[in-house]
């Protein structure tokens, strides 16, 4: 046992980089403007909407699609694919309720049937669709290809598709591609980080990927380790972490994508790199996904990721608390009192609710050096918010209603989906007893969600919106589109924000 154990810690640390798998994925994306059936290809994605009639395809198609509809085999309904010979027909939904980021589970479902086709290059029709499909039809057969077996000795032995022609009716597609194949690296970087466990991924490690990352894509990294986190205070995130015999680090990267006068823009990220619940454990049913408990702080360095390749205008930093929560002599108890960077103590009536102690740090810390215009944080904060909001939501809560319509268009927009809950009303829930807050509002849990938004508002000094994503960040079960494990939810959404401010800059510039 102990041995088995030690051989895949030793194993992880000397053969493991996170975002080599990505390297691996080796598609060759291409625009043609052409018209669709002239492109020479093995394999053909035909995308059909619910409503759309059957005339316009070559006849042998045409037969085959009204055929299938009658057998109600196919009726273009979103996730149905139809195959016939070496096409894949992929459902869309009803053409007025179809929003471009559906695109990339529908291809990403055809996967596996290119792969049963044994098929090498595929084309995949785009003619009569928005060009942002095609930025999501590579998104989507990427993130559909993924796979996190570097742990496994003998890898799946299936053919990969290396060659995609995107077929398109303008120009603006070749813009879509390039766009599509950057946000694509910072979401499998995102999740390919994510999915490593926590005898890999220790805050120590995490750091560390965070500076490689940063050095390739031109951001400035600073990484406080224990003795500076002590230095300056952070009582809370320290709190957390120590029970570990892998203690915090809290990590702040610079992205000048603007003058030095321009406001900063803030994401912070909670990066627990396994909550076993400490002293207040967790069941040991589903413990061992706890290693996703830094899904926020993934999502906001693959986010970082990107900003040079995108162009993204104005000043961005990124903040990532990493600490691991576990339990022992030296941990952290229920009914300790903590303090905090921003002088505020603490009563902790649960180990369990750690993230909350990390952000509280993390964000009085941006706000204090960074002043930010606004700042959004990302957590897999409450399994009341999954309650909530299932899989389907990720929990949006704030205190800038202007802002908060940002985010949610960029949401409609990118994918990510967020449902907005309330936080002021709940404020009075977690004043402390014997300290300035308490960690946990209702006894019995009741509004858990918004109780945890409402202890992280005490640490907030300006524009804020911050999205619980403990329902989103990890596929528990295997989609034809998406393997199970990490997602990257936040990625695109974070992007989204960032580049409609950049056109909103754009335009207000000219
Ligand atoms: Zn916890």
């Amino acid at each position: 046992m102990v041995l088995e154990v030690l051989k895949i810690a030793l194993f992880g640390a000397e053969t493991l980089k996170a975002g080599e798998i990505v390297a691996m994925l080796h598609m060759d994306f291409k625009v043609q403007i052409a018209s669709f059936y002239s492109v020479h290809a093995d394999a053909r994605i035909v995308p059909r909407f619910q409503d759309q009639s059957d005339s316009g395809l070559p006849a042998k198609l045409q037969h085959a699609l009204t055929d299938a509809k009658k057998r109600k085999l196919f009726e273009g309904k979103p996730g149905q694919t139809y195959d016939f010979q070496q096409a894949v027909f992929i459902g869309l939904g009803p053409k007025d309720a179809f929003l471009p980021h559906q695109f990339m589970r529908a291809i990403g479902a055809a996967y596996p049937v290119l792969k049963r086709f044994g098929a090498k290059a595929v084309a995949v029709d785009v003619t009569h669709l928005d060009s942002a499909c095609v930025s999501f039809a590579v998104q989507g057969l990427r993130d559909a290809a993924y796979r996190f077996d570097v742990f496994k000795t003998e890898k799946a032995k299936d053919a990969l598709l290396e060659k995609v022609v995107l077929v398109a009716k303008d120009e603006r597609a070749h813009a879509a591609l390039r766009s599509g194949l950057v946000v694509s690296d910072a979401v499998l970087w995102a999740r390919d980080v994510n999915n490593q466990p926590g005898n890999v991924a220790t805050p120590a490690y995490m750091a560390e990927q965070a500076r490689k990352m940063g050095r390739n894509a031109k951001l400035k990294v600073t990484v406080l380790d224990e003795k500076t986190l002590k230095k300056k205070g952070f009582h809370a995130l320290l709190a957390v972490g120590q029970g570990s015999l892998n203690p915090p680090r809290l990590v702040v990267l610079e992205y000048a994508g603007g003058s030095k006068k321009d406001p900063w823009f803030a994401l912070v990220g909670k990066g627990i790199t396994f909550d076993s619940g400490g002293i207040s454990i967790k069941p040991s049913a589903d413990m061992d996904k706890m290693k996703y408990d830094k899904s926020g702080a993934c999502a906001v360095l693959g986010a970082m990721s990107a900003l040079s390749a995108l162009k993204i205008k104005g000043n961005v930093v990124g903040v990532v608390a990493f600490a691991e929560n576990m339990p022992s002599g030296s941990s952290y108890r229920p009914g300790d009192i903590v303090s905090s960077l921003s002088g505020k103590s603490i009563e902790v009536l649960n180990t369990d609710a750690e993230g909350r102690l990390v952000l509280a740090d993390a964000l009085h810390y941006v706000h204090s050096q960074y002043e930010p215009e606004h700042v959004v944080d990302l957590a897999t904060l409450t399994g009341a918010c999954c309650i909530a909001l299932g899989e389907q939501f990720a929990g949006l809560f704030g205190n800038d209603d202007e802002f908060l319509k940002q985010v949610e268009h960029a949401s409609k927009q990118s994918g990510d989906l967020v449902w907005r809950l309330p936080v002021q009303e709940f404020e009075d829930q977690i004043k402390g007893e014997f300290a300035d807050v308490k960690n946990v509002g209702h006894p019995k849990g009741y509004a858990g969600a918004s109780t945890a938004a409402a202890f992280l508002k005490q640490f907030v000094s300006g524009s804020w919106a911050h999205m619980d994503i403990a329902g989103m960040a990890w596929n528990t079960s295997p989609k034809p589109y998406l393997a199970s494990g990490a997602t990257g939810f936040g990625v695109r959404l974070l992007l989204g924000v960032l580049s409609n401010r950049n056109a909103f800059k754009k335009a207000n510039d000219n």
